[in-house]
C-alpha cells in the first residue's frame, strides 16, 4: 500500500462506503479505515428507512413531490431547528442517492413510497427501505464498493482504528494516526474524511452530551464518538446540545443502565387507540394519549422526569382491549405481571402507587377525573377522544415505559461544504465530515423526521467523494 493517499476515509459504513465509492469513480487513491472486521457500520442494524423527494420511483408512481416540500417538511416538522444549510444540501442530493442506490440494485418495498407512521409524517409519499432495513442498503452498496476494491483504487484496512490526527505546522490536517493488526501507524493523504459514525454506543459521553442517561443502547458498538474527539483535537466544535429528543418509549428489562429492551408499546392511534391514561411519576396526565401527532407525544414524555410514564389501566380494560404491544398475544401481556420488575398489579390505586412510586394522590386525581368525563359526558381534560371505558374495576394495572434514543444528536460542526470548522467558523484544513457525526440535530433539529439519518449520511459521503480534491487536482490548480 502506498503511504500517500488522495482521500482518507475514517470509517467504512453508511457515509464511509459511498464517499470512497465515489472518489475512486474519479480515479482518487482511497484508502479506508474501519474499527471493526467488516464495513457497513450502523447499517448492519439499522431499519434503514430513507426519504427522498422527486426521486424515479416516485414519478413511476405517479407521485408528484419536490426538494422544496421535503425541505418544508423538515423545517415545519423540527419547528425551524434543523439546520438550514445541511438539510437543503441532503434533500437537494437524496434523489440522486436514491436512484443510484435504485441502479445497484436496492428493490424497495412493493408499496413504496409511503408517508410513513414511526414518526411525523411527511406531506408527501416520499419514504422507502428494503426488506431487510439497513441491510438491504448494504448489500447495494457492496456492489460498487468491492468494485472499486477490485479494481484497485480502494484499500480497506479492517480492525483498525483511527487514534489521531495529523497537521502540519499550519493545522491543516496531512493524515491519521492508526493501531491495527499490524501495529501504530502514520499516513498521510491530501483529505481527510470522518465518517467513523455518532457517539450512541458510549454510555459516558451520551450522558454528557444529550444530557439524559443511556437508558437503553441499540446502536452498532463502534458508534463510540471517536470522531468527535478526534474534530475537537484539531480545533473543530460540537453543536446541537439542545436537540435531544427521546421516542415515546420502550419497557425496558430492569433499571440497569443502559438496560434491554422488552417490548415496545403500540402508541400510535391508527394502529392502535389507546383504552388506558398515561401518567408520570406524579400521577398526572401529560398528554391527550390518542393525539395523532407522534412528535406532540414525543416532546410530552421529554418534559417528564426520567422521560418515564406509566399506563395505567384496570380489569375491564385488560379484558376488552387489543394487545399493547407489537406482534405481541393478551396472553403475553397478562403473563409479564408474574415476572418482569416493570409490570405492576394491585388490589387499589393506592397500592398500584405504593408498588410502582407513582405519587398516590396524584393517580388518584387523575384517574377520578378522567372517569368523570366519561361518566358525565364531559369532554376529557386532556381533550381525549377515544375513551372507551372507566378505571374503576381491580385489579389495577401498571406498565412502566421509558423514553429512549439510539442516535447521537450533538456533532461536529461543518460548513455547507462538509469541512469541519473551527470555532471562527474557519474550515479546518483537508478535514471533512460526514454522517451521524454530525449530530442528529443538523439534519432533524429537536425532532425525529423519517430517514434524515441514514439518506444524509449516504448522500454528503457520495458528495464528498464526487467532490475531494485528488492530489492531481490540486496540483494542477497550483499550476494556474
Ligand atoms: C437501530 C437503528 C435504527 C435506525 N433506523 C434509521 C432509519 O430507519 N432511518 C434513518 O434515517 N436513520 C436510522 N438510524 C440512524 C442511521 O442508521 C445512522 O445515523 C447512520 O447509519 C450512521 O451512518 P454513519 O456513516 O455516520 O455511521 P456508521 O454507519 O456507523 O459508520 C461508521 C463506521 O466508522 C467505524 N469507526 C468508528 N470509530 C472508528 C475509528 N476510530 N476508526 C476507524 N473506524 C471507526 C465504525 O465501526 C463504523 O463502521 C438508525 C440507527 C439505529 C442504531
Amino acid at each position: 500500500m502506498t503511504q500517500r493517499w488522495d482521500v482518507i476515509v475514517v470509517g467504512g459504513g453508511t457515509a464511509g462506503m459511498p464517499a470512497a465509492t465515489f472518489a475512486a469513480e474519479r480515479g482518487a487513491r482511497v484508502l479506508v479505515i474501519e474499527a471493526a472486521a467488516d464495513v457497513g457500520g450502523t447499517l448492519h442494524l439499522s431499519t434503514g428507512q430513507l426519504s427522498a423527494a422527486g426521486t424515479r420511483l416516485q414519478a413511476q408512481k405517479g407521485v408528484s413531490d419536490a426538494t422544496d416540500a421535503h425541505y418544508d417538511d423538515i423545517m415545519r416538522i423540527s419547528n425551524n431547528t434543523a439546520d438550514a444549510t445541511l438539510v437543503r444540501l441532503a434533500v437537494d442530493h437524496a434523489a440522486e442517492t436514491f436512484d443510484w442506490l435504485q441502479d445497484n440494485g436496492f428493490v424497495p418495498l412493493d408499496e413504496h413510497p409511503v408517508l410513513g407512521k414511526a414518526h411525523e409524517p411527511y406531506s408527501e409519499r416520499r419514504y422507502y427501505w428494503g426488506i431487510d432495513g439497513g441491510l438491504t442498503i448494504l448489500e447495494t452498496l457492496r456492489g460498487p464498493f468491492q468494485a472499486q476494491v477490485d479494481a484497485g483504487q480502494v484499500a480497506v484496512k479492517l480492525s483498525t482504528e483511527v487514534t489521531a490526527l495529523v497537521t502540519d505546522t499550519k493545522g491543516a490536517v496531512v493524515g491519521v494516526k492508526t493501531k491495527g493488526p499490524d501495529g501504530d501507524a502514520t499516513i498521510h493523504g491530501e483529505n481527510v474524511v470522518l465518517a467513523c459514525g455518532g457517539y450512541s454506543s458510549n454510555g459516558q459521553m451520551f450522558e454528557e452530551l444529550s444530557g439524559f442517561p443511556q437508558y437503553f443502547n441499540g446502536a452498532y458498538p463502534y458508534s463510540q464518538g471517536a470522531g468527535l474527539r478526534l474534530g475537537e483535537s484539531v480545533g473543530g466544535w460540537l453543536r446541537g446540545h439542545e436537540h435531544y429528543l427521546c421516542g415515546y418509549g420502550a419497557v425496558l428489562d430492569s433499571d440497569t443502565i443502559p438496560a434491554g429492551m422488552t417490548v415496545r408499546p403500540l402508541h400510535h392511534p391508527t394502529m392502535r387507540q389507546p383504552w388506558e391514561i398515561h401518567v408520570n411519576v406524579r400521577g398526572e396526565r401529560f398528554v391527550q394519549e390518542d393525539v395523532d401527532s407522534v412528535d406532540v407525544r414525543e416532546h410530552a414524555l421529554l418534559a417528564q422526569p426520567a422521560l418515564r410514564r406509566w399506563v395505567i389501566y384496570d380489569d375491564a380494560i385488560a379484558k376488552a382491549s387489543p394487545p399493547q404491544f407489537a406482534d405481541g398475544s393478551k396472553e403475553q401481556e397478562a403473563a409479564f405481571f408474574d415476572t418482569h420488575p416493570m409490570f405492576t398489579k394491585a388490589d387499589s390505586l393506592a397500592d398500584l402507587a405504593a408498588a410502582t412510586g407513582i405519587d398516590a394522590a396524584g393517580l388518584a386525581a387523575s384517574v377520578a377525573a378522567y372517569n368523570a368525563g366519561i361518566e358525565k359526558g364531559t369532554p376529557d381534560p386532556m381533550g381525549r377522544q377515544h375513551r372507551p371505558l372507566a378505571i374503576k374495576s381491580a385489579p389495577f394495572y401498571a406498565i412502566r415505559v421509558q423514553g429512549t434514543s439510539i442516535s447521537s444528536t450533538v456533532g461536529l460542526a461543518v460548513d455547507g461544504d462538509l469541512r469541519v470548522i473551527d470555532k471562527n467558523n474557519a474550515p479546518i484544513a483537508n478535514l471533512y465530515a460526514a454522517g451521524e457525526l454530525l449530530g442528529s440535530g443538523q439534519t432533524m433539529g429537536g425532532a425525529f423526521c423519517g430517514g434524515m439519518m441514514a439518506t444524509p449520511a449516504l448522500t454528503f459521503g457520495r458528495l464528498l467523494g464526487q467532490r475531494l480534491l485528488t492530489w492531481e487536482d490540486r496540483a494542477a490548480q497550483a499550476a494556474e
